[in-house]
């Protein structure tokens, strides 16, 4: 047996998290796709199926109530709260990320414009995920404020008496790095601008503590490290010392104080049901509070050192394996600056990701040269890593 096949032996067998993968329906592919679509908890189909059959087919209506469908988006935000060190009554869930990215940093704005300060300038993540950088632009253009988009690490700098909000990536999504959400997050407050972040890539992978550090303002995906399913909605967290301040630009009937008042005039909830706008997608919200049911048991801190160890592992499998040369890591080698995923640039990427697919290997491409390899702890075992690299090796 080749070395790293018994270190990965060694490895599964000292991994506590090693039994969570029998809570996800998986074949024996090796899937390193899970920052894109999270795989299928088991408890998903037979929840759905209630949901459908008897919650909507039966039940109809009275399921609002009944089903507690008209408090998921909050009861929902608790739990993914927990995940991302949220007390209760910050996170709700509804609408899509760019859909809350909106809402957010249109948000913060208003928020800064109410101190009567005289800021007119919006920082965004030069190397974000094109939606947001396309929504801040709009935001930025409605609000009359200009958009500065920079890189992560010159943030620091580049805030000053203008600077209102800055809308910034945990974990790009691109090359899988880190950025040190502490830190910014206090220079950001201490230029008196607010903090938004978009946790797409961290949230379920990694330790996030929004409230610890002073996050203002969050949104994020959940069909990605929380395994929600195709489409499955977003959320957004709004710091409970900013609520009653939060003025939502999309304050549909679900964020009234009164939604069955059918007022016309406006007056917006309480809390974090202020962040809602108009009817939950209840069908995939209630496939979502299935699967965050996986986390039951489950420490953030366990998955983001199992999560480490699967990244260091899978690197040094890569350079076991794989040819010297062939393949540049654009994932920053420090703990510190790394999140759940590992990002490899290399001429002809598109057709070596194609050929890994063939051969039960799944990752994804980011164009035009990068293969990234998402590494979620709850179902990816390091004899998923050794196999995947060792694939990759063979291709080269
Ligand atoms: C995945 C991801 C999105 C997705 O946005 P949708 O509105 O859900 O399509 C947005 N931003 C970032 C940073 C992402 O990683």
């Amino acid at each position: 047996m080749s070395e790293p096949r018994a270190r990965a032996e060694e490895l599964d067998s000292a991994d506590e998290l090693a039994g969570l993968r029998e809570r996800f329906v998986l074949d024996d592919v090796v899937y390193l796709d899970g920052n894109s679509l999270g795989a299928l908890p088991a408890n998903v189909p037979g929840h759905l199926d209630d949901v459908v059959r008897r919650q909507w087919g039966e039940l109809r209506i009275r399921s609002w109530d009944e089903s507690g469908w008209w408090t998921a988006p909050e009861r929902i935000g608790d739990r993914i709260g927990r995940l991302v060190g949220a007390a209760p009554g910050q996170i709700v869930v509804g609408d899509s990320t760019s859909v809350n990215v909106f809402k957010a940093v249109v948000g913060a704005v208003r928020l800064v414009k109410l101190t009567g300060e005289d800021r007119d300038e919006i920082l965004v993540d030069a190397t974000t995920f094109p939606t947001d950088g396309y929504i801040a632009e709009s935001a930025a253009r409605l609000t009359g404020h200009t958009l500065r988009p920079v890189a992560p690490h010159e943030v620091p700098d580049a805030l000053g008496p203008r600077t209102a909000a800055v809308l910034l990536n945990h974990v790009d999504y691109r090359t899988g790095r880190l950025h040190d959400l502490p830190s910014l997050t206090s220079a950001i407050h201490a230029a008196g601008a607010l903090a938004v972040w978009d946790l797409c890539h961290s949230a379920g992978a990694l330790p996030v503590d929004l409230d610890a550090h002073g996050v203002d303002l969050a949104v994020g995906c959940t069909y990605k490290y929380l395994n929600g399913g195709p489409g499955s909605p977003a959320y957004l967290y709004v710091r409970e010392e900013h609520q009653d301040r939060f003025d939502s630009p999309l304050p549909g009937w679900n964020s009234h104080t009164d939604p069955f008042g059918m007022s016309s005039g406006y007056e917006p909830a309480p809390g974090a049901r202020r962040g809602r706008v108009g009817t939950p997608d209840i069908l995939s919200m209630l496939a979502l509070e299935a699967a965050l049911e996986v986390w039951d048991g489950v420490s953030v801190d366990s998955v983001r050192t199992k999560s480490l160890a699967l990244t260091d592992f899978f690197l040094e499998c890569v350079s076991a394996y794989v040819p010297e040369g062939r393949v540049e890591c654009v994932t920053p080698s420090a703990h510190a600056e790394r999140g759940s995923q590992v990002a490899l640039r290399c001429p002809e990427a598109g057709q070596i990701m194609k050929v890994l697919i063939e051969r039960g290997v799944i990752g994804d491409l980011r164009h035009p040269d990068v293969l990234r390899f998402g590494f979620t702890p709850l179902y990816v075992g390091f004899g998923d890593v050794e196999r995947a690299a060792r694939v990759l090796g063979e291709v080269f």
